[in-house]
C-alpha cells in the first residue's frame, strides 16, 4: 500500500465489472446494483437530500474521500 507521508501514491481503487462500484480492495463485498442519492431519501423532505449532497461534496473538498458510493440504504465513504 501507498504511504502518502512518504509520498507514496495509494493504490487505485477497484473497480466492480458489474455495477461501476470503486472498492478499497478487489472482491470486496458490497451491495451491487445501481443507487443514488436521490433513491436514499424519496419520502423525505427536500432539505434531507440537499444536505446529504452538501455532506458527500464537503467530503470530497477535504479530499479525505476517493468515492462516495449510494448504497441500497447507505452511503459508503472510501477513504485511502
Ligand atoms: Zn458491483
Amino acid at each position: 500500500m501507498g504511504n502518502p507521508e512518504k509520498g507514496e501514491e495509494p493504490p487505485a481503487f477497484s473497480i466492480c465489472p458489474r455495477c461501476g462500484a470503486r472498492l478499497v480492495t478487489k472482491n470486496l463485498w458490497h451491495s451491487c446494483g445501481t443507487f443514488t442519492l436521490e433513491g436514499l431519501f424519496p419520502k423525505s423532505e427536500p432539505v434531507v437530500l440537499d444536505l446529504a449532497r452538501k455532506y458527500v461534496a464537503l467530503l470530497h473538498t477535504l479530499g479525505a474521500c476517493g468515492a462516495s458510493v449510494p448504497g441500497r440504504s447507505l452511503v459508503a465513504i472510501t477513504y485511502r
